[in-house]
């Protein structure tokens, strides 16, 4: 049985891409959330400015795309056993370092929890289906979660599937403390993740549409973030 004291692992920096979403996925763009459609194709994501930190998001990227810098793709490669995958990122600047996409293949899926599922902003994309659930731990703010019997026996493992507007990175949180004190990872936030039992599981959770209209009414512009309930 695999420990289960988790975190998943986030970033607080972000690469300027210089390519259109559209190029990067087998259907395109969605034309209401600003998604790309699909799969993500073998095109490399090519950025004009790369991220000071070890992990980052792709500025304007949707579904959340999150990369990392040579030095942590070595532990996480050590971490998940091999399991995770990475591809180059190119640059059009001068390169200090390296940098790699994680490539999604996840099989584990991100849950609804019953007690903490924040409807308010759990949506769905109503054109492409791409989906985000939020749950929320009063005063601990938001907290990812997967299913106890879900958890890999790898050090780092990711959740989320394809659909969704981003994944996640978990880790296991003893081995994380451990490389955090070994290594020295600029910008790599641990945040609340859960395994829960499927007795905690909302298995329909009501996901509210994402309203390109009432967003633009309220000058919020298309943020995913904003979502509205149907009812
Ligand atoms: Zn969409």
């Amino acid at each position: 049985m695999p420990d289960i004291n988790l975190v998943s692992l986030q970033w607080n920096d972000a690469a300027s891409k210089c390519i259109e979403t559209r190029d990067l996925f087998s259907g395109g763009v969605c034309s209401w959330c600003g998604s790309g459609i699909g799969e993500r194709n073998k095109t490399s994501i090519t950025c004009s400015l790369l991220p000071k930190s070890d992990f980052a998001d792709v500025h304007g990227l949707s579904p959340f795309t999150p990369i990392v810098s040579d030095k942590l793709r070595e532990i996480l490669k050590q971490g998940s056993n091999g399991k995770i995958k990475f591809r180059p990122v190119e640059t059009t600047s001068k390169k200090v370092q390296s940098f790699f996409e994680i490539i999604n293949d996840s099989k584990i899926d991100v849950v609804a929890v019953k007690g903490l599922f924040y409807k308010d902003s759990s949506i769905v994309c109503p054109k492409c289906g791409r989906w985000q659930i939020m749950n929320l731990r009063a005063g601990k703010g938001f907290v990812e979660a997967i299913r106890k019997n879900q958890i890999p026996d790898e050090k780092c493992f990711l959740a989320g599937s394809h659909n969704k507007f981003g994944f996640s990175l978990w880790a296991d949180k003893a081995w994380w403390k451990m490389i955090s004190r070994r290594d020295n990872l600029k910008g790599v936030v641990a945040g609340s993740a859960i395994a829960v039992d499927d007795a905690e599981i909302i298995s329909n959770p009501k996901l509210g549409k994402y309203e390109k209209d009432e967003c633009r009414k309220k000058g919020r512009g298309l943020l995913l973030t904003q979502a509205f309930t149907e009812e």
